[in-house]
């Protein structure tokens, strides 16, 4: 079984992106019934860009590990291109994920898309 690797394990002791940002002007909740984790984004779009981003997390370790590192993928990135991001750039991100986790990394991604489909500029 593949480990966890020292990023992911950094990231879900000490995560950097997580709490509420005020200034949002969208934000959106994805769910994963498989190991009940819940993760909210939020974000600030401007100009078609992520000007800032946070996620609040209810769930597994790798659910914060993978939250908080798309959180710094996505910050200052065109939207088009954040909305790009697939689950093998969060786990490549974190230096590989164990195979049975990955399931998790597809959390901040719905949960980014959703909140950008509700985002009104
Ligand atoms: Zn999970």
């Amino acid at each position: 079984m593949k480990m966890f690797t020292e990023e992911a394990i950094k990231r879900f002791r000490d995560p950097k992106n997580t709490g509420e940002l005020k200034s949002c002007n969208a934000a959106a909740s994805a769910g994963d019934p498989e190991c009940s984790d819940v993760i909210k984004i939020f974000i600030r779009l401007k100009d078609d860009k992520v000007e800032d981003a946070k996620f609040q997390v209810f769930g597994c370790p790798s659910a914060t590990a993978t939250a908080d590192v798309f959180i710094d993928m996505i910050k200052g990135k065109a939207v088009a291109e954040a909305l790009r991001i697939t689950q093998k750039d969060i786990s490549d991100a974190l230096g590989g994920m164990p195979i049975e986790q990955l399931h998790c990394s597809s959390l901040p991604i719905e949960a980014f898309r959703k909140a950008v489909g509700s985002c009104k500029r």
